[in-house]
């Protein structure tokens, strides 16, 4: 069996669910991409369709 851990990206308007092993890490935090990882400083949004977080 294989566990897979999940947490909520980090980023408060987000709301992705990522796989801890492919999640972003950042300051002992999780998020679902770059974009939420840097706070959205180049652009608003993630990678997934209909997220439309800006941190
Ligand atoms: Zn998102
Ligand atoms: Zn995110
Ligand atoms: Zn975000």
């Amino acid at each position: 069996m294989t566990e897979i851990r999940s947490v909520k990206c980090a980023c408060k308007d987000c709301v992705c669910v990522v796989e801890i092993d492919k999640a972003v890490k950042k300051e002992s935090k999780y998020y679902c991409g770059d974009t939420c990882a840097e706070h959205h400083k180049q652009k608003s949004g993630c990678d997934h369709a209909g997220c439309e977080c800006k941190g």
